[in-house]
């Protein structure tokens, strides 16, 4: 037995010393022990706080996940201080994020660290989220006491005579009234004072009565009691935003709170004021543009219970909701909610446990549902919600397929094409071409010998971009300018082959002079508010918008009354089986585009293959009867919602590192396991960025199989010794294979 006291000062040997069990953001597998910093014994009032812990050399803040006990006597480390005196994660989210890390099989610590805030994870106190204002005191108050007049601390006072005024509003009315502040402060003659988040009930502004199907809707979600999974599955324009903001009304109405979950691209100004002055409340916001510390304001208020409405991107599914009432998931379909690296989580579907822990109904809304969503409606697990109809006006777009074989196209648009766009000019219409490829060209080739210009470091073709004087891969970024002469051949006939967004834009910019033409794609919004400035910048003028899949969604264009997708076939090709799925939903968003005011929108798609069974089913029978076709073929191949996927990556530098770690890895599974394997076998992609990739497919027709021998192998994954030559992850219900 190890002695209890330690004669050379070292650590202490503990025998049956209870213990925290702490959680830190390390990719390993286990929680790891701590005696309790100086003062304290480990109470169960601990789990959840955060903790500073000596980690080898490091020092690094972890989440006390349990208390346990050392049995063996072993010596411990001691925990160095506390970040909290309460515990941070409690109640349903800490519950959830439990949950995940088992789903995900991923360490806790680094789930708990993928959902806080960047200040919080590293360990800082929860932000002040008072509403802070200035005020005379008594002194300053005092008619005898004279201030300079005009300068600014004699007009910050004045300022403050009629009462409190919140620090919001000093910013707009006086510069660097902070300065003149702290010099009245010190004089005693103002104070700061901390003001009373306004209760009671929103100044809420009526939208429109809602048409019979959005009553029903919005009778259905506010009439739940508890959880419930409800798809709101509504064409373009059918209303489903007004059906949110009704349940958001009745939802704050009862004084609960509300998250809302939007893609990137959906998450416009034009959408946030239409909440606001909706709501009649604060709208807080979350997402990629912000920065750490206004995520962190945010993550607080919501924890305080403070702010009341939450919209934000992916990660804000991790925002603290003490009060929840309702969350909405919109555009359920978009593939930006799933995250593809680091803890590989789909927000949607994290949504659905919390809704379901926190006992409120979630929402999922989409013109174009997911397959998996569908599917779980007509098994009767979601709520089937249906919008048929467009409000108000519009009615919806005709769609016309236009069969282009052996018809002289001009980079990339036939006759009727530019004849259709001249016609919606003249009518004074905006168009909008639709091309799923940024760039000028994909492909760079020699027109004499077949060469391409390839990326050096990427399995993919360099992007020609600048009219054919730049290459960019798309993969991983590389950039060069293009060669003048093939490499192999030493021809001149170097050509770029294809059309992407910047040759539409020269051809059209050519074809239409007199018309503004805006090319909208990744290259040209880098900034979060360019896509909002260059449409605003448009206004109702008639012109054309040429883009990518940025374009399919946000932003409202009542004038825009022709939609031409270009070249979508090779999408009708791929050998990922979600494609069909991507692609009819981007055709469908697309088409919504049109049309979506009082003037009828039209629809064409341009196609080499105009008999391809998705887009005869597409066109004549829409959305769902796609998705009925589909989802037949997904259940007799056993693709998913069939069947539950796991997918092991590993890449290295030499592909034999990558394949033996992943030969290990099913090697681990029982022969007789319940579960499929496939590989190891090269990524759609074998070699990105320089690193050889690799992939290993688990398979079952249920999760409890799969999960059971994920569960068994993962400590061990982390033990083989294959793993250290490569880079590796796991993703639960991967959506790009
Ligand atoms: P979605 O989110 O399904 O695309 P929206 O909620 O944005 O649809 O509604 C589309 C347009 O129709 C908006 O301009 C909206 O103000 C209007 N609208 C929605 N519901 C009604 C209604 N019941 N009556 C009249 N107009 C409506
Ligand atoms: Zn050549
Ligand atoms: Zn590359």
């Amino acid at each position: 037995p190890a002695p209890l006291l330690s004669l050379s000062g070292g650590p202490a040997p503990l025998l049956n010393a209870p213990t925290l069990r702490v959680a830190l953001p390390v990719p390993l597998p286990q929680w790891f022990d701590y005696a309790p910093p100086p003062g304290q014994a480990p109470h169960p009032g601990m789990v959840g706080r955060r903790v500073r812990v000596p980690f080898g050399a490091r020092e690094l803040v972890g989440v006390v996940a349990d208390i346990g006990v050392v049995a063996d006597g072993g010596t411990l480390r001691a925990a160095l201080d506390w970040i909290d005196t309460e515990p941070l994660l409690a109640g349903e989210l800490w519950g959830s994020l439990q949950w995940l890390a088992r789903y995900t099989h991923a360490p806790l610590g680094e789930v708990v660290s993928t959902a806080l805030p960047a200040p919080l994870r590293r360990g800082e106190a929860l932000p002040d989220t008072h509403r802070w204002g200035w005020q005379l005191t008594a002194a300053g108050r005092d008619p005898g006491t004279r201030l300079r007049a005009g300068t600014r601390p004699q007009r910050l006072a004045t300022c403050l005579a009629e009462g409190v005024v919140e620090e919001d509003q000093l910013d707009g009315v006086i510069d660097d009234w902070r300065t003149a502040a702290r010099a009245l402060a010190k004089r005693g003659l103002v104070e700061r004072v901390a003001l009373e988040h306004q209760a009671g009930p929103p100044s809420t502004r009526p939208g429109p009565v809602p048409h019979p199907e959005q009553a029903a809707a919005i009778a259905a979600i506010t009439a739940t009691d508890g959880f419930a999974a409800l798809l709101l599955d509504g064409v373009t324009g059918s209303g489903k935003t007004e059906v949110y903001l009704q349940a958001i009304v009745a939802c704050l109405a009862r004084g609960r709170q509300a998250l809302v979950l939007v893609p990137e691209i959906g998450l416009t100004p034009q959408t946030l004021s239409r909440f606001r002055n909706r709501l009649g409340i604060p709208v807080h916001v979350l997402h990629s543009g912000l920065n750490d510390n206004e995520r962190a304001r945010v993550w607080a208020a919501a924890a305080r219970g403070e702010a009341q409405v939450i919209v934000g991107t992916r990660s804000a599914v991790f925002t603290p909701l003490p009060n929840a009432g309702l969350i909405v998931v919109d555009e359920e379909h978009d593939g930006s909610y799933k995250q593809q690296d680091g803890i590989r989580y789909h927000a949607r579907d994290f949504a659905l446990v919390r809704a379901k822990a926190l006992g409120v109904p979630v929402v999922l809304g989409s013109a174009t549902p997911s397959l998996e969503s569908l599917h779980n409606a007509q098994a009767g697990r979601y709520a089937h919600l249906r919008l048929k109809v467009r409000a108000g006006e519009a009615r919806p777009p005709r769609v016309r397929v236009l069969d282009v074989r052996k018809r002289p196209l001009r980079d990339g648009l036939s006759p009727e094409v530019l004849q259709g766009i001249a016609d919606h000019l003249q009518a004074g219409h905006q168009v909008l071409v639709f091309k799923n490829r940024r760039g000028y060209a994909p492909v760079l080739l020699c027109h004499d010998c077949g060469w391409t210009a390839p990326c050096q470091r990427c399995d993919a073709p360099m992007t020609v971009h600048a009219g054919g004087r730049r290459l960019q891969c798309h993969h991983c970024g590389a950039r060069q300018s293009a060669p003048l002469a093939c490499p192999d051949c030493g021809s001149l006939a170097l050509q770029p082959q294809g059309i992407g967004t910047e040759r539409l834009e020269e051809h059209l910019l050519q074809a239409f002079a007199d018309y503004p033409v805006i090319r909208i794609d990744r290259g040209t919004t880098h900034r979060r508010d360019a896509l909002e400035t260059q449409l605003a910048a448009l206004g109702d003028r008639a012109g054309i918008l040429v883009g990518t899949q940025i374009l399919a969604k946000g932003h409202d264009l009542p004038k825009l009354t022709l939609v031409v997708v270009v070249g979508i076939d090779e999408g009708l090709f791929s050998a990922d089986f979600r494609a069909s799925e991507k692609l009819a939903q981007q055709l469908i968003q697309v088409a919504g585009r049109a049309g979506r005011a009082t003037d009828p929108g039209e629809v064409w798609l341009q196609t080499h293959h105009p008999g391809h069974p998705l887009l005869e089913t597409l066109v004549n029978g829409g959305y769902h009867a796609f998705a009925e076709a589909e989802l037949q073929q997904r259940e007799a191949a056993g693709f998913p919602p069939f069947a539950h996927l796991a997918l092991l990556r590993a890449e290295a530098q030499q592909v034999e590192h990558a394949n033996a770690m992943l030969a290990a890895v099913r090697a681990l599974i029982a022969e007789d396991a319940a579960v499929e394997r496939y590989g190891p076998m090269p990524a759609p992609m074998p070699r990105r960025a320089g690193y050889q990739r690799t992939q290993l497919l688990l398979s079952a027709p249920s999760r409890r199989p799969l999960h059971a021998v994920l569960d068994q192998i993962t400590p061990q994954i982390h033990a083989l010794p294959q793993a250290r030559k490569v880079r590796w992850s796991l993703d639960v219900d991967p959506t790009d294979l």
